[in-house]
């Protein structure tokens, strides 16, 4: 239970003064339900306002305080934007825009005729002098007269800059007074505030260490969880497991296993063979043959006379892993099933009874396999597929099948940099297939101008012409995923017009057995190009598949084209990728395509994105959906996550139950977080 005291923390906003339904909801909408959310609801940025009476006192560029009294609304056809035409003391004309709105909100801030005080950045469009969307709109001047440096906040309709101020403040007058728990020597030497102190100096500046401080206690609590679950893995009781490698002998495999698939094939033996449930993370690029790994973890366990299952993300992967499986096992005599949501009535039912009189050695499926109906006679390892689709409490479900914890292996091809590895699994150990197989041939990646599309059609046309393959990417860009799906539909009716048939397209709204039977027609070999937003990044093995198109690469992440790249360059031939690019490339941009031209290396790549987002901006970016952070920026992720760790880990080593001074206050810090499920896991021991 949550210790009392941080109670007023979880209060509802609602509970705040000025707090109606009406405003319940833009606040929901920015995640901001609790006074929690608001004391953490951190400024994107402080601004400097002056004070000016006339417009032309004031330069374009600078923000501004100023009064202005509404003359007319402009509202503009279709998407445009919305204008409320206002006047200063001196007759200057200004117009007050508000993008993607109705005007309602406006004109109701700003009534015609009668004076506001308007703060925010002047700017200038055409001939008319311009405030777009105003961080304040208010009848009196003086409270934002008071500030010299000002929060900006982000918004949401419905808010104003004011409002939010007003509510953080109430708040952080809430706050109580915490016990630390950083490690006292780090925070002497960090010169960080108290966490409280901190909290509200990050509202009223740029002040670093608050910032950073608060940061770091995101990592930790992130990292304390994290350790926790891995500390009550280990008192968990698995079983051991050791093969005696006479079904592993049979495996008649067409190659020899790289250094790295080795590596990691005696690093997962090694944890099987303890008592305690493996939790083991391997990590390996599109292509660096994880499958066979897999294979060898699931038969130790079969020799060792117990059930192994690999779970997949979707259907077509669980069909193409059985496949593969079967194949590469044909000659040792172990029984392979699929059982995934499709099969009903009598074919379920016979895979249910083999898994529960044993006959059935392996089973490969999706969620499926986990449904309650399904009991294993001795199920004691479970591969799961694409791991970054679950989340650490998925995670915990599945290995709870069974008296027994079973040893767990995830596999991810999403090539992380180590400083994320750590902050999504750092519970887990981590094998790298950190080598490719002999052999692959690189992908000729070439960036190519949008304008010169006439040519990309004509390769695509020789390549679907001479029997090959190939996927075309749509990007995921606008607003809302209605409109990238719209247009990736405009794009494959254009294409569908030149090669008929031989065209499907994939996307993410598409109803499952749908996208099932178009990925599974590409897969066969009847369709020849792949029309697709970015649903194709997880899985599909095509060999024959040997050019890939991606339209408007600069606004993909470099990990997220490599990823994608991956899905060529898989058979014999020689594969193209072709980034599509558009006309104005920012720095970093180009810097992304030119590294995809130069590597194929996805570590590498990895490194190198979170370096180029990383930045080095004192308030950064925080809204990188692939970290579990809200308040870490990347740089700080980068360089606080060792620390926070480290930190974690001698806290737990000393104190696993959380229970002396420090434990105590690292329970609040778990609870500040949400990451009880850490707290709880010690209860459940
Ligand atoms: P991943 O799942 O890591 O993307 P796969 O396991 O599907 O990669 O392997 C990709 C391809 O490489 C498969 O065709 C597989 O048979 C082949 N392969 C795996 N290991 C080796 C190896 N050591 N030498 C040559 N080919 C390999
Ligand atoms: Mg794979």
């Amino acid at each position: 239970m949550r210790p009392d005291r941080l109670n007023p923390l979880f209060a509802e906003t609602g509970s705040l003064k000025g707090v109606g339904p009406q405003l319940a909801r833009p606040l929901e909408k920015l995640g901001l339900t609790r006074v929690r959310d608001l004391a953490y609801h951190l400024p994107d940025r402080f601004v400097q306002r002056r004070v000016v009476t006339d417009l032309d006192a004031a330069t374009v560029g600078e923000n501004i305080l100023v009064a202005l009294t509404p003359l007319e609304y402009r509202s503009s056809a279709g998407r445009g934007p919305f204008r409320v035409m206002a006047s200063d003391a001196a007759g200057n004309v200004c117009a007050l825009t508000y993008f993607g709105r109705n005007g309602g909100w406006a004109k109701k801030q700003l009534p015609l005729g009668e004076r506001r005080w308007i703060a925010g950045r002047l700017d200038q469009f055409g001939q008319t002098l311009q405030i777009v969307h105003p961080d304040h709109v208010s009848e009196e001047g003086a409270t934002a007269l008071g500030q010299v440096c000002e929060p900006i906040y982000p918004l949401s309709e419905g808010l104003t800059q004011g409002r939010v101020t007003a509510l953080v403040n109430q708040a952080l007058a809430m706050l109580p007074e915490l016990p630390e728990w950083i490690e006292p020597g780090l925070f002497a030497r960090m010169g960080w505030p108290a966490w409280r102190e901190a909290l509200q100096e990050a509202h009223k500046g740029e002040h670093r260490e608050a910032r950073e401080r608060l940061a770091y206690d995101e990592l930790l609590a992130n990292s304390l969880a994290l350790m926790l679950v891995r500390n009550a893995n280990r008192a968990r009781v698995g079983v051991p497991l050791k093969g005696d490698g006479r079904l592993r002998a049979k495996l008649s495999l067409p190659f020899g296993l790289t250094g790295a698939q080795k590596r990691s094939i005696a690093e997962i033996e090694g944890d099987l063979a303890q008592p305690s449930p493996m939790l083991r993370l391997l990590q390996g690029d599109v292509g660096s043959g994880k499958t066979v790994v897999a294979l060898e973890a699931m038969l130790i366990a079969v020799e060792a006379g117990a059930q192994a299952a690999l779970l997949a993300p979707t259907e077509i992967l669980a069909r193409q892993h059985h496949e593969t499986l079967s194949r590469m096992a044909a000659g040792t005599g172990v029984t392979i099933a699929l059982l995934t949501g499709r099969d009903k009535g009598r074919a379920r039912e016979s895979i249910l009874m083999g898994l529960l009189d044993g006959s059935i050695d392996i089973v490969v499926g999706t969620h499926a396999i986990f449904q309650d109906a399904v009991t294993y006679k001795n199920l004691a390892m479970v591969v799961i597929d694409e791991q970054h689709r679950f989340g650490v409490g998925q995670r915990l479900l599945l290995t709870q099948k069974g008296r027994r914890t079973p040893h767990c292996l995830a596999m991810t091809a999403t090539p992380i940099p180590r400083t994320l590895t750590l902050a999504q699994y750092g519970e887990m150990d981590v094998s790298r297939l950190d080598e490719m197989p002999p052999g692959r041939q690189a992908i000729d990646t070439r960036v190519v101008a949008v304008e010169r599309m006439g040519d990309v059609v004509g390769a695509v046309s020789r390549l679907l012409a001479g029997g090959g393959q190939a996927y075309w990417v749509c990007p995921m860009v606008r607003e809302s995923e209605t409109d990238d799906i719209a247009a990736a539909e405009a794009r494959y009716a254009e294409l569908r017009e030149l090669f008929g048939e031989d065209v499907v397209l994939v996307h993410g709204q598409l109803k499952p057995e749908l996208k099932d039977a178009a990925m599974e027609r590409f897969a066969q070999g009847q369709a020849r190009l792949l029309v697709a937003t970015t649903v194709i990044e997880v899985g599909v093995d095509v060999p024959n598949a040997t050019l890939m198109v991606i339209e408007q690469a600069e606004r993909f992440g470099l990990a997220q084209l490599h990823q994608l790249r991956g899905r060529v360059g898989r058979g014999s031939e020689k594969s193209v990728c072709l980034l599509l690019r558009g006309d104005t490339l920012s720095e970093t941009a180009r810097e992304r395509l030119a590294l995809m031209r130069e590597t194929q290396d996805g570590f590498h790549l990895a490194e190198e994105d979170l370096r180029l987002r990383g930045g080095g901006e004192l308030l950064g970016t925080r809204q990188s959906g692939d970290t579990p952070f809200r308040i870490a920026t990347l740089d700080q992720i980068q360089r606080l996550l060792p620390l926070a760790h480290d930190d974690a880990r001698l806290l737990i080593d000393r104190d696993g139950g959380l229970t002396g001074e420090r434990g105590e206050a690292a329970r609040l810090l778990l609870y500040l977080f949400e990451r009880d499920w850490g707290v709880q896991l010690l209860r459940g021991g």
